[in-house]
């Protein structure tokens, strides 16, 4: 399954409680953004609340680093289950 579906599946919105998101994987390169934040490359996963239009981003390789077994565990601490 990939990370995304998976987030999607498990998508609580931590403002509104909504359920739906949109999930977009964003590069950064060294500017703007990720100059701020100091880093230099990498990709994240921008998830947004579809009803509240909150956004929270996530580094897909840090979930991805997770053994399998233990990916919906994460999961399930990020939403609550
Ligand atoms: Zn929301």
């Amino acid at each position: 399954m990939r990370i995304e579906d998976m987030i999607m599946n498990k998508f609580t919105c931590s403002r509104c409680g909504h359920t739906e998101c949109k999930v977009k994987e964003v590069a950064m390169s060294g500017t703007g953004l990720s100059k701020v934040f100091d880093i230099e490359h990498n990709h994240y996963l921008f998830v947004s609340c579809t009803h509240c239009g909150i956004v929270e981003v996530y580094d897909p390789d840090v979930l991805r680093g997770h053994k399998s077994g233990k990916l919906g565990t994460v999961m399930d601490i990020l939403f609550g289950g």
